[in-house]
């Protein structure tokens, strides 16, 4: 197929578009490189220096959209609650209308765990209820609502892959923020020298060690995701799929397991709750199981930190 991927030279969006490369696709990658890297865009795609608002001559012979591009940081979210809507909801729905003119009907959408906000259960379905505690998580959730207008309105064939946490890498690519807010990046900037140690914010917390639980999910299984969301994709419905391995690990755990991985001591020290993070996130996935017959075949968090590692130091090709 021809596929434009927005976000391509992000990290879930680089290994997605790299995967597809490999299936034979031709990839364009869209990308503003806001947070991006040029370099992260895998040989065998073409680059595109664009917004997802200038999106529509690059459309004209696409047969689908992987739609990756997006703030989001949680945080910057709160503060500048504006750009978050500008460009996640405003910029999606300029890509729709391009695609729209452009006659492409399918897309699958970067969705995230942050659309349920505090769940009220856990494992988290597809059918709890959406209250975002963040701007980040309401303008993706508004993504998705526009997705299922679009599917009865103009016969859009959309799916909504709803990411817990991403980690791991594939071969040389990896997370790379500028401003890194996740625990393993910088757990993992502990064991290289970058940091002298991790902060593990909160462990009053309602779980068995007191820190928070979060489901990891390898980067690679969440790409196969995409592929097989690619084929789902039918004229007239959005689906919904949550993705996470359906298992949670605390922030204690997660920092052991870099330890044994790294060999590093990592020094860890407390500090107080971060605002708006809820105590346990864990996804059921039975749905795409079922549906797409998708299974993660990197569920252990040492693979994903393996890998994160790997590629962190250069031992990965
Ligand atoms: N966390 C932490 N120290 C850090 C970064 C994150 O203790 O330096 C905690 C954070 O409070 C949350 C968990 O690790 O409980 C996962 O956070 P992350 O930002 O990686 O992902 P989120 O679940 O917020 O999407």
């Amino acid at each position: 197929m021809r596929l434009l991927v927005t976000g391509g030279a992000g990290y879930v969006g680089s290994v997605v578009a790299a995967r597809l490369v490999e299936a034979g696709h031709e990839v364009t990658v869209l990308d503003d490189l806001s947070t991006g890297h040029e370099d992260a865009v895998p040989p065998g795609a073409r680059f595109v220096r664009a917004s997802i608002t200038e999106a529509h001559d690059v459309l004209a012979d696409k047969d689908a959209v992987l739609h990756f591009a997006a703030r989001s940081l949680v945080g910057e979210s709160v503060e500048k609650p504006g750009l978050y809507w500008a460009n996640n909801l405003g910029g999606t729905l300029a890509l729709l209308d391009a695609m729209r003119a452009q006659g492409v009907g399918s897309i699958v959408f970067s969705s995230t765990a942050a659309t349920y906000g505090e769940p009220e259960r856990s494992p988290i379905l597809e059918t709890d209820p959406t209250r975002p505690t963040n701007p980040y998580g309401a303008s993706k959730l508004a993504v998705d609502t526009a997705l299922s207008a679009y599917a009865d309105i103009s016969g859009l064939g959309a799916v909504s892959l709803r990411y817990f946490n991403v980690a791991g890498a594939y071969g040389r690519f990896r997370e790379r923020h500028t401003i890194e807010t996740h625990l393993i990046p910088n757990v993992l900037k502990v064991a290289t020298g970058e940091r002298e140690s991790v902060k593990v914010f909160g462990t009053d917390y309602a779980t068995p060690d007191g820190t928070c639980v979060r489901d990891y999910i390898h980067v690679q299984d969440l790409a196969t995701a995409h592929l097989l969301a690619l084929e789902a994709a039918t004229p007239g419905e959005h689906k919904i799929y949550n993705l996470g391995s359906g298992t949670g690990f605390s922030v204690q755990e997660v920092v052991s397991v870099c330890r044994e991985v790294t060999g590093h001591a990592i020094p860890a020290e407390v500090g107080p709750r971060r605002a708006g993070d809820p105590a346990v996130l864990v996804a059921s996935s039975e749905k795409i199981r079922r549906e797409l017959g998708w299974k993660p075949e990197k569920a252990e968090l040492s693979r994903m930190v393996e890998d994160a590692w790997g590629a962190l130091s250069g031992k990965s090709g």
